[in-house]
């Protein structure tokens, strides 16, 4: 139990733990599966997938990393799981119900390759003599050797080498004993043994599977000056070279007092978290680049702009864009219109042409996006898009967070006045174009030009 305790609590900071990707179904003689859609299914008060038992096998490390609390030097008490243990627990908490599957992490006990052995054995023990079937994920130690990475994808679903920091001058900094090419090579190793695995299973079809829920790896965000633009630079090469399943990122939570961390040990926002997870999901559904969404001059994410409303209220001159004959990938550049009603939008547009009134009926956001779409000519935003008064119509106040569940309820406030674009009622503006009423006076008379013109050009 206090072993568990220790290593458990140890285990909080990597939160990498999502199991996108596995699917395996129960098997007759064996114990447990691997559900395809994730088996995360409960939440810790940040925000964070707590369901697997996520553990590590030990705390006792020989590196010195300075973000870290398991340190070499950090005065922790230590503990390390033999392998029956830490199997018999996992069997034991499976049989109960608490857990679905397993995320095994470790400091460096010993060596990269003592640790890996410890962890294979635990592997084997469940998969071989327990017949565990259930989801496992397990971290790679930088510097493995290449055969205990090989049986370790033989026994995992995922197996993720966490990068821990943005670039090279920050890891020799503050990693000193991780040099990037023992994160590269098992990274590499992975990929390569995955191709070969994907051949094999071409050819013979009972051939082991190797890792099939894919790699993934973990990023401290805010530990060092990296900016968005490098994370986000980095997390595409990471993406494109070893097709990582995911990249997480993990705001710097302070832990250390080396003097290249952030001074008094203030905690980075799980803001700066969001707008990456925004930013790098915008590269993966939607093929923005890094280098779309931020420039050298400006290298942060918005705080108070999602990513891809920012990068539209910069370009201006690409919008508003008709719906019924947008192409799909411009589409998706609209703030408020994601993969799902892009492809509604699509569909639907073959069968009839789209109103405004139809594409919230699609999914489509319009809110947002109202003020970057035009359909059958019609405009429906208060303001267009180079309105210098729409960046405070879209930027999310700090009260538009999450709810706690557990909070009060906030107090009744005073009645509001009528919100920019939700105005009591202005019907003589509205009639004007069947669209709410304007508010910017100057917009007034290029809105109504721009409406004649999409209205004469552009209705299908
Ligand atoms: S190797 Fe891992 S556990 Fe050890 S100090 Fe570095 S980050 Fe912490």
């Amino acid at each position: 139990m206090k072993k568990l305790t220790l290593l458990g609590a140890a285990a909080k900071f990597d939160a990498s733990c999502a199991s996108s990707g596995g699917g395996r179904a129960g098997r007759k003689g064996q114990l447990g599966n691997a559900h395809m859609a994730g088996i995360c299914h409960t939440w810790a008060a940040d925000g964070r997938c707590v369901s697997l038992l996520k553990v590590l096998m030990s705390n006792a490390c020989q590196f010195d990393c300075a973000y870290c609390q398991n340190r070499r030097s950090a005065d922790v008490e230590r503990a390390t799981f033999t392998p029956e243990e830490l199997s018999g627990l996992v069997i034991e908490f499976y049989r109960r119900n608490y857990i679905e599957g397993l995320f095994l992490s470790s400091g460096v006990y010993r060596s990269p390759d003592d640790t890996m052995a410890l962890m294979i054995r635990t592997l084997e023990i469940l998969r071989r003599e327990h017949r565990f079937g259930g989801y496992i994920h397990v971290k790679v130690i930088p510097g493995a050797s290449p055969e205990l990475v090989d049986a370790v994808g033989l026994l995992a679903d995922r197996v993720s080498v966490n990068i821990e920091l943005p670039s090279r001058t920050s890891l020799s900094l503050l990693a000193p004993q991780k040099a990037p090419e023992k994160i590269f090579s098992p990274m590499d190793y992975i990929r390569r043994a995955q191709t070969m695995n994907l051949e094999d299973r071409r050819h013979f079809a009972h051939a082991p599977l190797f890792a099939p829920a894919g790699q993934s790896t973990q990023m401290i965000v805010g530990a060092t000056p990296d900016t968005d633009l490098t994370i986000l630079r980095l997390s595409q090469g990471l993406y494109r070279k070893y097709r990582m399943k995911r990249v997480y990122f993990s705001a710097y939570i302070p832990v250390g007092t080396h003097p290249a961390l952030p001074p008094g040990g203030s905690q980075v926002p799980l803001l700066r978290e969001h707008r990456l997870y925004q930013a790098d999901w915008l590269m993966r559904f939607y093929d923005f680049t890094p280098d779309e969404l931020l420039s050298e001059a400006d290298p942060l994410l918005d705080s108070t702009l999602d990513p891809k409303c920012a990068w539209a209220l910069r370009h201006p001159e690409q919008f508003p864009i008709e719906v019924n004959s947008a192409p799909y990938e411009t589409l998706l550049r609209v703030p408020g219109v994601g993969v799902v009603s892009a492809r509604r939008i699509v569909a639907a547009r073959r069968q009839s042409v789209l109103r405004l009134e139809d594409l919230r009926r699609l999914g489509v956001v319009m809110k947002r996006a109202r003020y970057f779409l035009t359909a059958r000519g019609v405009f429906g935003g208060s303001m267009l898009p180079g309105s210098p008064f729409l960046r405070e119509a879209l930027a999310e106040r700090a009260d538009d967070g999450q709810l706690s569940l557990f909070a009060p309820p906030p107090p009744p406030g005073p009645a509001l006045p009528p919100a920019p674009d939700k105005p009591a009622a202005a019907p003589a503006q509205a009639a004007h174009a069947g669209g709410p009423p304007i508010h910017d006076p100057s917009q007034h008379a290029a809105l109504t030009a721009a409406r004649r013109l999409s209205a004469h050009d552009l209705v299908v």
